[in-house]
């Protein structure tokens, strides 16, 4: 196979001598987007300072809980990690989601260590904009976290039960209100007591996120990851 597609590197686009399987990133691409050794809370994800952090709690997070227990992320929603993410929106960029997806993975198991979720929801894309899109990024990068770390995949568990706008085109204010009350959990899957991983590209205020996590966990989940690409810092 290598033969015919030599493999090049999914973001930069070098060529990749000797590479052997996924992820397809070249090391500078990989340690780019790996921000090995910066301190994220884990509550929401916002990259903070050892000093800003207690107990790797923001102060924000200390005073009001979030629905979702602990976020993980790959870096802060800026410079290639931004780019990198608008072009997983594209039809043609497969093979970049995937790769991200492993890295992903890479990260979760890394910072959550033996206490892995039970199974994977990724966060759901409404019909008509997986039509206009031709793709699913968010299913696609969901299924490559979960395959990584052998955990099984609930495509529908969580779906959208009426049209919404698009978070990003709506100020920050607004974005609340328009999720609210949007998803319902299918009856069919039983996820009592689960610890449930929600995947999605990229978190801002934590609104669509946050409102999958209540669906999950009215349906009987005992624990929320959220787990996104980058995580988007209020202006
Ligand atoms: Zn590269
Ligand atoms: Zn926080």
């Amino acid at each position: 196979m290598n033969l015919l597609f030599p493999p090049h590197c999914v973001y930069c686009g070098c060529f990749l001598p000797e590479h052997l399987g996924l992820p397809l990133f070249c090391t500078s691409c990989t340690e780019r987007f790996r921000s090995v050794g910066i301190p994220f809370c884990s509550g929401c994800g916002t990259p903070g300072s050892v000093f800003s952090l207690v107990d790797q709690i923001c102060l924000h997070c200390h005073l009001q809980r979030r629905p979702f227990d602990c976020v993980v992320t790959l870096g802060v929603y800026d410079g290639d990690l931004r780019q990198a993410v608008l072009r997983m929106k594209r039809i043609t960029e497969e093979p970049l989601v995937v790769s991200m997806g492993i890295l992903l993975a890479a990260e979760l198991s890394e910072l959550l260590g033996g206490q892995l979720p039970d199974a994977v929801v990724p966060v759901p894309m409404l019909w008509s904009r997986r039509v206009r899109r031709g793709t699913n990024n968010v299913g696609i990068l969901a299924q490559a976290v979960a395959e990584t770390l052998q955990l099984p995949v609930l495509s529908n568990c969580v779906r959208y039960q009426r049209n919404c706008k698009k978070q990003s085109s709506l100020p920050i204010r607004l974005r609340r209100q328009n999720v609210q009350g949007a998803f319902r959990a299918a009856a069919r899957y039983d996820i009592k007591e689960c610890h449930i991983l929600v995947i999605d590209d990229v978190m801002t205020t934590g609104a669509t996120a946050g409102e999958v996590t209540k669906v999950v966990k009215a349906a009987g989940a005992a624990k929320v990851t959220v787990a996104v690409v980058a995580r988007g810092i209020r202006a």
